[in-house]
């Protein structure tokens, strides 16, 4: 059984006297940076001077430096640009200031992983990456209670690696829910093989071929989209508070027959093989490299794909659906 840390595992006082830099001021940056230094830890926020992030973060009343000085003041830089970024901003700005015994932390062990980014061995490399997006991981630090995160250290130079780590997330308020300690390597393969087949691939490629097909056989499009997008919500908030067994028991008999009988036709033994053969060119970096050639095309293919979405029916019908109901409310 994995190990949980909660608030009493974690010292905050471990961070006292040390500054902070966050690096970007985007959805993990600027709700890290603001629970840090609500928390009382001297946070800086490293930015490109002229970019958008630059003004924002001045206004949430945080300090803002450029990169190469955040690095040089803090004790702790936490990298929390675009992971397809990550390395030209290492390289040029945060590598010369990166002396010896300072540390180096992450959100998601990409660059790490991957080898794009190969840090000097005399620092410590530690990640903290909570299990939510951005304004969540603000909004429940708000409430008084965080989303749960996950701790990894990569090197442990000062032989206080993981005591920091723990620290990070208390302060972010991760322990209170709790924190599962994971490698760099698990935590990075776990999670590009989650939102390729499972979360976001995988979902939205199974929401629009069943709305396409009731539309084909010639539904009210509006009717498909409730019965194969907005109740999506109902059955995996039923699976996130009980698991499966929950979620059948609270859906129909009718509905739980037909699911179990059919479900596995859906998502079959070729899928699963696909799904082996995805994580396999993720664990052989064959999808890194073709992430990097099209961050280094300028996006080109996630533009192209943006532009057709936004025109396809189920998108069209979301929008009009959606801007009628926030009316008639
Ligand atoms: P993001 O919102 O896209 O980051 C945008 C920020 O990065 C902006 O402040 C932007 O500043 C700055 N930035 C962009 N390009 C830059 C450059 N070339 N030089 C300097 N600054 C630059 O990123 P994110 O989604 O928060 O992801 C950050 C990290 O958190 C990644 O490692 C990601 O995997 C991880 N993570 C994200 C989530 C999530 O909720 N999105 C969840 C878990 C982990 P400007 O205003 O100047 O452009
Ligand atoms: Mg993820």
């Amino acid at each position: 059984m994995a190990k949980l840390y909660y608030d009493g595992d974690a010292d905050l006082s471990v961070l006292s006297g040390k500054t902070v830099a966050v690096m970007g001021y985007g959805n993990q940056g600027s709700a890290q940076a603001q629970n840090l230094h609500d928390s009382g830890i001297d946070v800086v926020v490293g930015l490109r001077e002229g970019g958008k992030s630059w003004s924002k973060a001045k206004s949430d009343g945080l300090k803002v430096s450029a990169i190469e000085d955040a690095t040089e003041k803090a004790d702790i830089i936490h990298m929390l640009v675009p992971d397809e970024v990550q390395s030209q901003v290492y390289e040029a700005s945060i590598k010369p200031y990166l002396s010896e015994g300072k540390v180096l932390g992450f959100s998601h062990g990409f660059n790490i992983t991957f080898g794009w980014i190969k840090p000097p061995e005399d620092i410590d490399l530690i990640m903290v990456a909570p299990k939510g997006p951005g304004y969540m991981v603000r909004q429940l630090y708000k409430e008084g209670f965080g989303v749960p995160a996950l701790i990894a250290v990569e090197q442990d130079f000062s032989g206080k690696a993981k005591e920091i780590a723990l620290a990070m997330a208390k302060a972010m308020k991760f322990t209170k829910p709790g924190v599962l300690e994971t490698t760099f390597y698990e935590e990075t393969t776990s999670d590009l093989f989650g939102e390729q087949v499972v979360l976001c691939g995988g979902v939205s490629e199974l929401i629009k071929a069943g709305f396409e097909t009731l539309v084909e056989k010639g539904y009210q499009p509006e009717i498909a989209y409730f019965e194969c997008l907005h109740e999506l919500k109902l059955i995996t908030d039923l699976i996130q508070q009980g698991g499966m067994g929950f979620m059948w028991q609270m859906v129909s008999n009718t509905a739980e027959f037909g699911g179990r009988t059919r479900g596995s036709r859906i998502i079959s033994a070729a899928t699963k093989a696909e799904m082996k053969k995805i994580w396999e060119e993720i664990e052989a970096g064959k999808f890194a490299a073709e992430w990097r050639k099209e961050s280094e095309d300028g996006m080109k293919f996630l533009n192209e794909q943006r532009a057709k979405e936004k025109e396809e029916q189920i998108e069209v019908v979301g929008r009009r659906i959606r801007a009628l109901f926030q009316t008639a409310r």
